[in-house]
C-alpha cells in the first residue's frame, strides 16, 4: 500500500513559485496531458550517456558505434515496451504529430480514412494534406458502443475495395476518458481496414501492447512519456512504409545515389526504418523514450494505474462539491478514463480560472480547446446553459476549458491543492 502511494520521482518537484498574494509556494504541475516532467531515472540514464554521444550510423570513432548500438537499442527497447510483432518497425519521429504526418504521406493512393470529430487535430488533420485519399469524418459518439456502432455502420457504406485506415484516440486528451480500442480495431479489420492508435495520452498510464490491442500502428510523444521534448514513435506494420516515397528526402534514407544516363539524380531508396528516417536521428531523444518505458515497466502499469485511480477519484469528488463546475464527458460520469479531466465553471471564463489557480495556488494547469477544436465545441456548448454565463459579453463566446492532468510523479498534495483551490475560487 506505501508503495502505492509513492509517486515517482520527476524532475521540478521542488520549484518554488511566488504568488500575488504574497510568498511562494512549490510548484504544482497538473499539465501533464500537454508535457509531462521528466522522470529523474530519464534524466540520470541521459546524463550518464552524454558525455559519449557521438554521430550515428556512419561514424567508425568508438563513440559513433556507441551512439548507433544505443539508438538500435533503444528502438529494440521501444519494440519490446510496446509488444511489437514480427515484422513490425519502430520508427523514431519528433512527436505524435510527425508520426501521424508520416503515416499519412504512405498511404496508398486511393486510400479512404475515418476519423471521429473528436480527434485531437495531430489526428484529425494530416489525412486532409493528400489530395489522393478521402477523408470520412464520424459524428461525436455518446458512448464506446455507440462508437464502435458509428464506425461499423461508416465502414459498411464502403467501396469494398481499397486500403481503409481507421485513425482513433487511445485516451482522450480533453475528457481522459478511454476509447474502445479493441472493439475498434475488430471492426476495422472485419471491413477490411486497418487500424492506427493516437496512443499520445494512453502509453504514460497503462500498458499498451500492439499485437493485444490488435493496432496496425502506434504513435506518441516521448514529452507525454516522462521523457523530454523532440522525439516521438511510429510503431507498426511495415509494408505500407516500406513501399512509399520516404517521408523525407536526404542522407540515411538513400542507399544509393548516382547521375543517371540522361544526367538526373538517381536514388534508391533504402527499405528499413533507414527509408522514413532521413537525416541525422534525434538519439538522445530516442534513448530517452527507451528509458521511460524501461522505467514505466519496471515500476508496473498495474501499480501506476491504481494510485491513479485514487487521484482521479479525489478529483472528481472534490469537484463534484463545488457549485458550478461542469465536468466535460462524451461518455457519461462512470466512463473510465486516464488522469486527465476537463471542467468549466459557472460564472467564470476559463482563461481567467487558470490564470488564478496559477497566480494565487501556484497551481499549473491548461486551459483552452486543447487542439480539439470540434470535441470542445461539442462539449462546452452541450454543457453551458445560459449565453454569456460563463464570461462577459465583450469577451466573446467562453467556449474554453479548464484541464488538469497528472500522473507518476503527482504528489496527493497537488491534488488536494487543487480541489481546494477550485473550492476556494468559486
Ligand atoms: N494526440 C493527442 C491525444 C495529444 O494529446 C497530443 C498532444 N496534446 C497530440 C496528439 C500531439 O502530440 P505532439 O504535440 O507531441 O505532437
Amino acid at each position: 500500500d506505501q508503495a502505492i502511494c509513492t509517486p515517482l520521482p520527476v524532475l521540478g518537484c521542488d520549484v518554488r513559485v511566488p504568488l500575488v498574494t504574497g510568498g511562494e509556494v512549490t510548484y504544482a504541475a497538473l499539465d501533464y496531458a500537454a508535457s509531462a516532467p521528466a522522470l529523474q531515472r530519464v534524466w540520470d540514464d541521459v546524463a550518464a550517456y552524454a558525455p559519449y554521444y557521438g554521430s550515428v550510423h556512419r561514424g567508425a570513432g568508438y563513440l559513433s558505434q556507441l551512439s548507433t548500438e544505443l539508438f538500435e537499442n533503444s528502438r529494440a527497447d521501444v519494440a519490446a515496451f510496446l509488444g511489437c510483432r514480427d515484422g513490425d518497425q519502430v520508427l523514431f519521429t519528433r512527436s505524435t504529430t510527425d508520426s501521424l504526418n508520416l503515416l499519412a504521406a504512405v498511404l496508398p493512393t486511393g486510400t479512404r480514412v475515418f476519423v471521429f470529430e473528436t480527434e485531437h487535430h495531430a489526428a484529425l488533420l494530416p489525412w486532409q494534406r493528400r489530395a489522393d485519399v478521402a477523408v470520412t469524418y464520424l459524428d461525436a459518439p455518446r458512448s464506446p458502443a455507440q462508437a464502435v456502432e458509428t464506425l461499423e455502420r461508416a465502414l459498411a457504406t464502403r467501396e469494398p475495395y481499397g486500403p481503409a485506415l481507421v485513425c482513433v484516440t487511445g485516451a482522450s486528451n480533453v475528457t481522459g476518458e478511454l476509447w474502445p480500442v479493441r472493439e475498434l480495431a475488430a471492426a476495422a479489420h472485419a471491413h477490411g481496414a486497418r487500424i492506427v492508435v493516437d496512443a499520445a495520452q494512453l502509453v504514460p498510464h497503462q500498458r499498451v501492447d500492439i499485437a493485444e490491442l490488435d493496432a496496425d500502428w502506434v504513435a506518441f510523444s516521448g514529452h507525454k512519456l516522462y521523457a523530454p521534448f523532440g522525439a516521438g514513435v511510429l510503431a507498426g506494420r511495415a509494408d505500407w512504409l516500406r513501399e512509399a516515397r520516404p517521408y523525407l528526402a536526404g542522407g540515411g534514407a538513400s542507399r544509393r545515389v548516382a547521375r543517371g544516363a540522361s544526367g538526373e539524380v538517381e536514388v534508391d531508396w533504402h527499405e528499413g526504418v533507414a527509408r522514413h528516417e532521413a537525416g541525422s536521428p534525434n538519439v538522445i531523444g530516442a534513448y530517452a523514450i527507451a528509458s521511460a518505458c524501461k522505467a514505466l515497466a519496471e515500476a508496473g502499469f498495474d501499480r501506476l494505474a491504481e494510485r491513479e485511480r485514487e487521484l482521479i477519484g479525489r478529483v472528481r469528488e472534490g469537484l463534484a462539491a463545488v457549485p458550478g463546475v461542469r465536468v466535460l464527458s462524451l461518455f457519461g460520469p462512470d466512463a473510465p478514463s486516464v488522469g486527465v479531466l476537463s471542467f468549466t465553471v459557472d460564472g467564470w471564463n476559463s482563461s481567467h480560472f487558470a490564470a488564478a489557480l496559477s497566480a494565487e495556488y501556484g497551481i499549473g494547469v491548461r486551459d483552452g480547446l486543447f487542439c480539439a477544436h470540434p470535441l470542445v465545441r461539442t462539449l462546452v456548448g452541450a454543457e453551458s446553459s445560459a449565453e454569456g454565463e460563463c464570461g462577459s459579453p465583450d469577451e466573446g463566446a467562453p467556449l474554453n476549458a479548464i484541464r488538469v492532468s497528472f500522473g507518476a510523479g503527482t504528489p496527493d498534495e497537488h491534488v488536494e491543492r487543487f480541489v481546494t483551490a477550485v473550492g476556494e475560487l468559486v
